[in-house]
């Protein structure tokens, strides 16, 4: 895992360096690209096991890379954004990086956000974990962290995985966005709650039979969301 390797996009020489400095120090194999098509290059070369990407860089911004990226699998991405640029963190989120990161920050935080995406990514199996849950035409494998809807495997990204799991495995139970904030991405003053508005949406589109009409997650109004079995 200390081995994984890690493509840093970013425009700014001097975060770019401190964050390689920190994540090799961390044990990992860092690369750096220092805007949008220096980034797709390196990327069509060799698929890192995360991407550490800034939001706004020259020639193609963050925003493309990603949907550079999603159209090609799943790879995690951490975004690097400021704080006004919270239009396109929610856009960036909604194309399914995994999380985010607000400058300034401390590159120890951003350390931690990575070696917390990659557990999850590729990590032990997640807590109360002992085989895939069914429900009607869903399928949840928690070990595999595959998603199955009516036979058919859906590509979820790490955040969308981990809030249908923590759902799915409390039936019925109403959480609150800022519990489900707590529990799917840790305590972080940074993190605003429209972010699981916008997770849910994305999952309702991967696994709801009429994503418009929920049948699995269903929004419990003025509180927060529901699994139903
Ligand atoms: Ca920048």
């Amino acid at each position: 895992m200390s081995e994984a390797s890690i493509l840093v996009v970013e425009d700014e020489p001097s975060i770019g360096e401190v964050v390689s400095i920190y994540l090799k120090r961390a044990g990992y194999q860092v690369s750096l690209a220092r805007d949008g098509e220096a980034a797709l290059v390196a990327l069509a070369q060799r698929l890192p096991d995360l991407v550490v990407l800034d939001l706004m860089l020259p020639k193609l911004d963050g925003l493309e890379v990603t949907r550079w990226l999603r159209a090609r699998g799943d790879t995690p991405i951490i975004m690097l954004t400021a704080r006004r640029e919270e239009r396109d963190r929610i856009a960036g989120l909604e194309m399914g990086a995994d999380d985010y990161v607000v400058k300034p920050f401390s590159p120890q935080e951003l350390v931690s956000r990575v070696r917390a995406v990659l557990r999850r990514v590729h990590g032990s199996p997640l807590p109360g974990a002992d085989g895939p849950a069914v429900f009607e035409n869903l399928k949840i494998d928690p070990l595999t962290r595959l998603v199955e809807v009516a036979g058919r495997e859906k590509t979820l990204s790490v955040k969308e995985f981990d809030l249908l799991w923590l759902l799915a495995r409390h039936p019925r139970q109403v959480f609150t966005r800022e519990q489900l904030l707590d529990r799917v991405w840790g305590l972080d003053d940074y993190i605003d709650p429209s972010t699981v508005t916008v997770h849910v949406r994305r999952l309702r589109e991967k696994i709801e039979p009429n994503p418009a009409n929920p049948r699995y997650i269903l929004t419990v109004w003025g509180i927060g969301y529901k699994f139903e079995p």
